[in-house]
């Protein structure tokens, strides 16, 4: 069994919520960078991109008419309606990104991942926390993104999802991008090693050890 085999291969879906401007779209592209056999799911949605964004990277933006075609047809592992527009995770891709041994970083909203939950599909919860109400006021202004509505909308839903926190694995504060990136990378490996995912990748090996084969001492 060489390192790549043992790096992929368990399939595990690591679902991090946080409120809008609470860090997770880079914070989830400096684990995809660093961990690897960690990727992240690109989402649909109807909203317009945003300067800069990338079709097929950043999301993939599609019209209303083709995501409720989509939604209709059970192509959605979860969807949600979030300040006027769909976004959701196609089962397609989480199948495709599966069968090539990946672990899946889905960045969703919490009714997204309560419908994950309902589903009873195994996952991770993580819930990215800002450090305070006010700090995340202060990046959703400093990232110049949105209008003042916009950003006064996003800041009373966040009021909803910090409600939800009860129901995650875990809860990362993000008052430093260092120490939140540590912490997440602390939960992605410790999820690689639980007991149940190491089995099953190194059964064959471990049938051998049972069996008082002495001759895996001689293997590299
Ligand atoms: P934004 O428009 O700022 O990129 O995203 C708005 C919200 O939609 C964020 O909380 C983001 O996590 C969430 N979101 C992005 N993709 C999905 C998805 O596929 N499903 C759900 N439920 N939420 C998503």
């Amino acid at each position: 069994m060489n390192s790549e085999d043992l790096e992929k291969g368990r399939n595990i879906l690591f679902v991090i919520s946080s409120p809008s401007g609470g860090g997770k779209t880079t914070l989830t592209r400096k684990l995809v960078e660093r961990i690897p056999w960690v990727i992240h799911s690109t989402s649909y949605t109807t909203r317009p991109p945003s300067e800069g964004e990338i079709d097929g990277m950043d999301y993939y933006f599609i019209s209303d008419h083709q995501f409720e075609k989509m939604a209709k047809a059970g192509e959605m592992l979860e969807w949600a309606v979030i300040y006027g527009h769909m976004y959701g995770t196609a089962k397609k891709s989480i199948e495709e990104l599966q069968a090539k041994g990946y672990d899946i970083i889905l960045t969703i909203d919490t009714q997204g991942a309560a419908q994950l939950r309902a589903s009873g599909l195994e996952a991770v919860f993580v819930f990215l926390m800002p450090p305070s109400a006010k700090i995340l006021a202060e990046r959703l202004h400093k990232r110049k993104r949105d209008t003042e509505e916009m950003i006064q909308r996003r800041l009373e839903f966040s009021c909803h999802e910090y409600r939800q926190i009860y129901h995650y694995d875990y809860i990362v504060i993000n008052d430093s991008f260092e120490k939140a990136l540590e912490a997440l990378a602390a939960i992605i490996a410790a999820e690689r090693c639980k007991r149940d995912r190491m089995l099953s990748l190194i059964e064959n090996k471990w049938r051998e050890i049972i069996a008082g084969d002495r001759s895996i001492h001689n293997q590299s």
